[in-house]
């Protein structure tokens, strides 16, 4: 069968089982193509929602697909791969942060929505890149564990000097590898464009950066922009943003040896059609208590921000 004959099985078995496919901008343009929906990890988790989807496959990691069944428990939600994860949400144990907050009853929790169910249900709020700053500055403590990323916290904190951001240890092991040469050098080569980077880059590349933003405002800017922009994110922004855009060599992938998460490139068009047949893939459960102790605080994120 070849990727067409592929893509035409995934549509018809789609319709046939009333599956909604979300999936992430990072994911292979073949991904892209035949997803119902499309971008950040949270707007998916929110439009499965809002579409009161009864099926859902969510092409991402496993925390992606948690967030869709912590707010959406009625609705079969498919992991296509098991093995698909997030390092740097896993960085984290549960426990050391139930122990920090007994230890530390005043401080508050902020955990950046790529994290389990499992870590959030220990926090006090949930953030996304773009909502950390605001959220952070209408929080009642002076004093807040930021987890697990370093490099957004130490972005955060840039902007809220009035309070005092603790962070762990945790980083994403894809945007952390960015480095000032490497940006030095793409800016060289290129050197009428612009610069756009994620905040969970270190802090010296955020630095030389003309924009920094979540992914979803990455895409915004760039396609706003009309010359050339340098992209500091996963590669597969770049794909995202040169499929539908005539002038698609504007958009410069910055470090692409680097910027290329394994595990959201895990997920093919074979994987994705089993798990719509029901022959592959991972279903995702959770525990209800702890889904509720989840969706507080993704609840007051959405509250606060
Ligand atoms: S790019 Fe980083 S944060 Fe995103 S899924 Fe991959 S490891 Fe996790």
């Amino acid at each position: 069968m070849n990727k067409q004959e592929l893509k035409n099985k995934i549509l018809e078995a789609k319709k046939a089982t009333d599956t909604v496919i979300l999936a992430h901008t990072y994911q292979e343009p073949d991904i892209i193509d035949i997803a119902d929906v499309t971008g950040d990890s949270f707007f998916l988790s929110k439009k499965a929602a809002e579409l009161k989807a009864k099926r859902v496959v969510m092409c991402g990691v496993r925390f992606m697909a948690e967030s869709v069944k912590i707010l959406s428990p009625e609705t079969e939600t498919i992991l296509p791969v098991a093995a698909a994860t997030c390092p740097m949400a896993e960085q984290i144990a549960p426990e050391r942060v139930r122990k920090f907050k007994e230890e530390n009853p005043d401080t508050e929790v902020v955990a950046y929505i790529n994290t389990t169910a499992a870590l959030k249900a220990e926090c006090d709020v949930c953030v996304t890149s773009s909502s950390a700053i605001k959220i952070v500055k209408k929080l009642d403590a002076d004093e807040i564990l930021f987890i697990p990323d370093q490099h957004l916290g130490s972005f955060v904190q840039k902007s809220v000097p009035e309070k005092k951001l603790i962070f762990w240890d945790g980083y994403c092991p894809v945007h952390a590898q960015l480095t000032k040469e490497d940006v030095l050098k793409c800016k060289a080569e290129h050197p009428d464009a612009v610069f756009a980077v994620h905040p969970e880059s270190p802090k010296e590349v955020v630095e030389l950066a003309d924009m920094v933003g979540a992914t979803s405002e990455i895409i915004s800017y760039a396609k706003a922009q009309k010359g050339k922009v340098i992209i500091g994110t996963e590669r597969g922004v770049v794909d995202y943003l040169a499929i539908n855009e005539e002038n698609g060599d504007r958009f410069i992938q910055l470090a692409p040896e680097k910027l290329c998460c394994e595990d959201m490139k895990k997920i093919t068009l074979e994987d994705v059609y089993k798990a719509i047949i029901g022959e592959g893939g991972e279903k995702i459960e959770l525990d209800e208590d702890l889904r509720k102790k989840a969706l507080k605080s993704i609840n007051r994120m959405l509250e606060l921000g």
